[in-house]
Order: structure tokens, then C-alpha cells, then sequence
């Protein structure tokens, strides 16, 4: 199986074992200074099979550093630490890599540096434009990060050229407005990253890898052409790169690149297009996230080798999986970025949706319990199917209860909104693993608390259910629950009013206006959608149309009592996918409204406290998704016979539908009995 996927790559004076890369991400972990953890996080995935791994972001000065703070190779204690992680890498048989970022005017700080002084649109901090001197600094300082990695043990750096940081930025006329040698031309333009590369070869000689992360289509304004790409990938070789790697779209581009809705491996072909041009192995990446995905891009001729980073958040062995056959086995990333992304630019350490082990590993150990015991799960929702999964592993005997005939609980009707259809393959992955660990499924059955007698341990998972908004005219037939919509499929005028914007209203908005066709799974109905074409013919790939959506199935108004911008308590890095795609699609915002009535004509709302300014929303639906309420009923029964139980994920709370919560809170509790 994957015979692409799983063949050795030979790079001269060494052998990547297999063509996957575990591309960088910043985890926070190294920024806990905890290096024994930050061992353990790469070594599990070295144990698990990839063949080289590059680390998150490390700063070669105070200035180029992601945040104040943030991890850097500067100094032999820093040598010493890192060390540590490359010694537990080897030790495990793997390879990796220190990934050198200079943030340019991304660093989140005073002190940030760029060839111009463009301020970015995603920091409050203008740039400090460098002179000859200042470049020549940053040179020998991303030199000497190179060349301490190396001491410290490193297989080799990732030199990180793309996504709009220090090096992207001396590249493309948006943010170099320069006149002397590192401005102006091309040729001048490009003069820095070359001399990057160039120097660092110099320094640590012929045996080390250095990967060059080049990004092949900006997304921005006034970015580089696909002509310029290639002469830089070229001139990248010549200076002594080993790899070349594909970034895709800066931070500051206005297009999803990586989130949940961008089809998989919906940039391959922009590496491709670079595949015969250079003479080094090619990387290429986004959206990648099974090992079908990965062997197809790479046995079409996309690239010689696939690099995933969060699909190895979600499951270490990944490629040990594949290569065993087992690759239902393997916890999918559904790139929903809840526990990742968002989490580092919320400033909070890494972890993963699917597995809450992730950057975890030296606190949550799954061992065999001492004494197996008789576990009785209720729910088989993200909650439930988390415990039965991790009990299970411990030789815990694990039954799993549920009313409905089906595993998955809301997964099922995540599932099937366009852009979410990764939730697929989560559940399938459910479904395996516990068939695989021998969990006893009781379906379709309604337990009452005399049926729970005989378990040492009683979890109770029963989810929620929708909250009554009361709003007179609700049990009309032109009244439907997110339930009827989503699950029951109940048929939905063509003007809709969706009563709250929380992440159910923003997913039941979606499925209206996509009915039937996700841009998810077409690729060129999504590039087209949010205006990305191919870079060789329009410069930074954008479509000198811009966007141009589909014509929307409904007219949808979206409406929420309280008086802020739609969609703020949505994902750090996802919230603004959603917003856009509803805005394209022509849905109207309505916030701070008191629902008074529905009839006939449709919704009746009025504003403010003084339940001023009486408006119709004239619609033929009107969809309930108005939050949920625990479903303690069972949990109460118990408690009222003095039956201890646990009662966990939405049943505990039922705040906003969280799986990222219910399955950590699932996990830990499977750990803890
Ligand atoms: Fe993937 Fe979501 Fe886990 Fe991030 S949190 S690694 S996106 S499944």
C-alpha cells in the first residue's frame, strides 16, 4: 500500500526512510521551556514512522521573533536544550529539522524589522526599515541559528521563506519599496533569501539539510509572479538549498488556505507546476490529511514528497499506520484548527480536536489500569465515543449505549454541512476503533437507570438538546428546529430567517445557501469562490475578477440578540472563513433584536431594550438555533437513587456544542479510573 508515499527518498549524503515531512508548526511547546516534553512531543512522532520533522518557528534574534518571548537560537544554553530533543529524535529514529523564522514585520512586537516601513495588516506594530547594516545583521544572525542547530544535533533547518514573513517580504514590491541593492529589480528583490541560503551552506557544509520553504503563491496583492517563483526556486538550488518546500497564500491573504472547507489538496498543483524546474526533491502541502490524499498527490507527479503538520497532531503514527494497513486506524485531522491554530494565536499551548494527547504526551499516558473494570458509557456522541475509546485501550470492558441507531451524536449532523464533510471521517474512525478494541455498542436503546446496575464505573454523555426560545408563533409549520434541518432534512422555503448566530446558526446558514453542492468537494467551484487561479497566468494567483460565488439556493437573514458583529466567538482563525462566506453569499446580518412573534408573513422582531423599531423579516422558514440545554435527565435519575456516575460534554455543559471540549474532557476521564 502507498508504495509513493512510503519510498525512501536518497538526498545524497543521507535517506529520508519515506517521503512524508511533518511540517512546522508552532506548538507553544518550546516556549514552556519544559524541554523533556518538547522531546517527547517530536519523539512520538519520530517512533510513529515520519521520515524527517521540521520544529515550529525559532527566532534568530530578538527582533525577528514571533513575539517577545517566543524561542530562540541565539546561545549555547539554547544548544543545550535543543539537544535534548534532538538526542530523544534520533534515540527514537527519526530525523528533524529547526525551522528558522524571522517574522519581519509579522513579529508581534516593538522592535520588528522589514525591508519597508509597510506596516502588516494582522500586527499594531509599523516596522523598523533596516539598513545595510541591519540586513547584514539579520543575515549573520539567521547564519548563526543554522549553525548552532547543527551543533545541537538538528538533521537540518527549515529556512522559512513563504507565508509573508522577513524573506517573502524583501521579495515582492507590497512590501519592498526599496531603492538600493536589496530593492527595486527582481534581481535585487531576491537578492536576500538567496544570500540566506547561500551563507548558511557555507557554514555548515555539504552534509546538513537545508530546506528552503518557498511560497509559490502569494495571495496577495502585488505579490510574485509564477515566472519570478521559478527563478527563485532556481537560484535557491544553485545557493546550496537540499529541499524545497511549498508555502501557499501570506497570513495576511483574505483566501482560507488551510481551513476545514479549502478542498484536500486543493494547492498540489501550484507545486507541480514547479516539478522539472529545479533538480531537488519538491515538498509540497496543505490540506493533506490521509495517506490516500498524500499517495495520490505524490504518484500524480505533484511533488516528491508531501509534507503534514497537523494530521500528525492528531495521530503520531500516521505513517507506521499506513505502512501496517491499518490506515482506518488513523485519528483524521479534520483541519478544524480548534485545538491548534486557534489555540496558538490565542496564546494558548497546542493540542488537537481528535486527540487531546497531542503536546500532551508526558502528562496523558495511556497505560493498561491496574484493575480492569466494567465501564457503562451513555451517549455515543464525541463525549462518549473519547472515553469508550481511551477506557478501552486501558483492558477496561466498555459498553456504549444510545438512543439512536447510529454512533456520533452532533457529528452527524456537523457532517453535513458543506465544508464540514472531514466529520465524515472522524466517525468512520469512531466506528473502527471501537470495533477494533472490542467495545460492546448498544444502539438504538433507551437506558433508564435500572439498566446501569452491575458497572464499576457510570459515564453519562447524553448530550443536549435545543433550548426553548419561546417566542409566540413557534410550534407553527413554518417553524423548524437545526434538528429538522440538519438531520431530518425537512423541506426549507426559499427565504429563511435563522434565529442565532452561534456556530449552529453560521453551519445551518451555510447548508441553505449550499444545498446540495460543497464548494469543499469542487475544486474549481472553490477557486473560483473565493478567487484563486493559477499563478502563471495572473501574478500571486488571484483572479482579476476577485470572488465570484454561486448563486446562493436561499435567502437567508441571520439574527442573534446581542448587539456585536456576527460570528465573534467563532474560531480565532476560522471565525472570518465564515463571516465572508456568508457575506458573499448575500446573507443579512441582523443583531440586537428581540424576537416577538412568528406568523405567516414570517419573523417579527423588534431592537433594544425599549423594544423599539417593529420590523418583518418576511420569510417562509423560520429555523430554531437558538442554543441547547443539557440533557441531564438520566443523570439526575441516578443521582436520585445515589448511583455515582460522571457526567460529561454537553450534558455537563451545554454552553455552545464543543467536541474539542467533550472528547479532552472524555479522554481524561477515561485516564483517571
Ligand atoms: Fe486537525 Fe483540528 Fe486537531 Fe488541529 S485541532 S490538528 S485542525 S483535528
Amino acid at each position: 500500500a502507498y508504495p509513493h508515499m512510503l519510498a525512501p527518498l536518497d538526498l545524497g549524503f543521507t535517506t529520508l526512510k519515506n517521503r512524508v515531512l511533518m511540517g512546522s508548526m508552532h506548538t507553544g511547546l518550546e516556549e514552556t521551556r519544559d524541554w523533556n516534553r518538547v522531546a517527547e512531543f517530536y519523539a512520538d512522532r519520530a517512533r510513529g514512522g515520519v521520515a524527517l520533522m521540521v520544529t515550529g518557528g525559532i527566532g534568530p534574534n530578538m527582533e525577528g521573533s514571533v513575539l517577545p518571548g517566543a524561542a530562540m537560537m541565539t546561545s549555547d544554553k539554547d544548544v543545550a536544550n535543543h539537544s535534548i530533543v534532538t538526542a530523544r529524535v534520533h534515540e527514537a529514529g527519526g530525523k528533524i529539522a529547526m525551522q528558522i523564522l524571522h517574522a519581519g514585520r509579522y513579529a508581534y512586537g516593538p522592535k520588528c524589522v522589514a525591508p519597508s516601513p509597510v506596516k502588516s495588516p494582522i500586527s499594531p506594530f509599523p516596522p523598523t526599515e533596516l539598513d545595510e547594516e541591519g540586513i547584514e545583521k539579520q543575515i549573520t544572525d539567521i547564519v548563526n541559528a543554522a549553525v548552532l542547530a547543527q551543533q545541537a544535533g538538528y538533521d537540518g533547518v527549515e529556512i522559512m521563506g513563504s507565508e509573508g514573513y522577513f524573506l517573502n517580504q524583501f521579495l515582492v514590491t507590497h512590501t519592498n519599496k526599496r531603492t538600493d541593492r536589496w530593492g527595486g529589480s527582481y534581481e535585487n528583490r531576491m537578492r536576500l533569501p538567496i544570500e540566506v541560503v547561500r551563507r548558511t551552506r557555507e557554514a555548515v557544509g555539504r552534509d546538513f539539510i537545508i530546506i528552503y520553504r518557498l511560497s509559490m503563491i502569494d495571495l496577495v496583492p502585488n505579490g510574485s509572479t509564477f515566472d519570478e517563483v521559478v527563478q527563485l526556486a532556481k537560484e535557491i538550488e544553485k545557493a546550496g538549498a537540499t529541499i524545497i518546500n511549498t508555502g501557499i497564500g501570506w497570513h495576511e491573504a483574505r483566501i482560507p488556505t488551510i481551513a476545514t472547507s479549502v478542498p484536500r489538496a486543493a494547492f498540489a498543483w501550484v507545486t507541480k507546476k514547479l516539478m522539472g524546474q529545479v533538480s531537488i526533491p519538491v515538498i509540497t502541502s496543505n490540506r493533506i490529511n490521509t495517506p490516500e490524499v498524500a499517495e495520490e498527490v505524490l504518484a500524480s507527479g505533484c511533488a516528491d514528497m508531501v509534507s503534514m503538520a497537523r494530521p500528525m497532531l492528531a495521530d503520531a503514527d500516521f505513517v507506521n499506520k499506513a505502512a501496517a494497513g491499518q490506515g482506518d486506524r488513523i485519528a483524521p485531522c479534520i483541519a478544524c484548527n480548534q485545538a491548534c491554530l486557534d489555540h496558538t494565536f490565542g496564546g494558548k499551548l497546542t493540542s488537537c480536536l481528535v486527540n487531546p494527547r497531542a503536546c500532551h504526551e508526558t502528562e496523558l499516558v495511556v497505560e493498561k489500569a491496574a484493575a480492569p473494570k466494567k465501564v457503562a458509557i451513555v451517549g455515543a456522541g464525541p463525549a462518549g465515543l473519547s472515553t469508550a475509546i481511551t477506557a478501552a485501550q486501558r483492558g477496561h470492558a466498555v459498553t456504549v449505549f444510545d438512543k439512536s441507531d447510529e454512533i456520533g451524536g452532533q457529528l452527524n449532523m456537523a457532517k453535513q454541512v458543506p465544508g464540514k464533510e472531514e466529520f465524515w471521517g472522524l466517525v468512520d474512525w469512531y466506528r473502527v476503533m471501537l470495533a477494533d478494541l472490542g467495545v460492546t455498542l448498544k444502539l438504538g436503546q433507551s437506558v433508564g437507570a435500572d439498566d446501569l446496575s452491575g458497572f464499576d464505573e457510570v459515564v453519562i454523555a447524553t448530550g443536549v438538546s435545543p433550548r426553548d426560545p419561546a417566542i409566540p408563533g413557534q410550534d407553527r409549520a413554518n417553524v423548524l428546529s437545526y434538528i429538522d434541518v440538519l438531520r431530518h432534512k425537512k423541506p426549507v422555503g426559499k427565504r429563511v430567517a435563522v434565529i442565532g448566530a452561534g456556530g449552529i446558526g453560521f453551519d445551518v446558514s451555510e447548508f441553505l445557501l449550499e444545498e446540495g453542492h460543497s464548494p469543499a468537494t469542487d475544486l474549481p467551484l472553490w477557486m473560483k469562490e473565493w478567487g484563486v487561479t493559477d499563478p502563471g497566468e495572473h501574478r500571486s494567483g488571484l483572479a482579476p475578477e476577485g470572488p465570484q460565488p454561486a448563486k446562493p439556493e436561499r435567502e437567508v437573514t441571520l439574527l442573534q440578540r446581542k448587539a456585536k458583529a456576527h460570528g465573534k466567538d467563532l474560531g480565532k482563525t476560522t471565525g472570518w472563513i465564515h463571516r465572508a462566506t456568508l457575506k458573499m453569499k448575500g446573507v443579512n446580518f441582523v443583531g440586537g433584536v428581540n424576537y416577538e412573534k412568528i406568523d405567516d408573513e414570517g419573523l417579527h422582531v423588534s431592537f433594544g431594550e425599549a423594544r423599539e423599531n417593529p420590523t418583518l423579516i418576511a420569510c417562509d422558514t423560520v429555523v430554531l438555533c437558538a442554543g441547547q440545554v443539557s440533557d441531564r435527565s438520566l443523570a439526575d435519575a441516578l443521582e436520585a437513587k445515589g448511583v455515582p456516575c460522571h457526567v460529561i460534554g454537553g450534558a455537563d455543559v451545554a454552553a455552545e456544542l464543543d467536541a474539542k471540549r467533550a472528547i479532552n474532557q472524555g479522554t481524561r476521564l477515561a485516564l483517571s479510573f
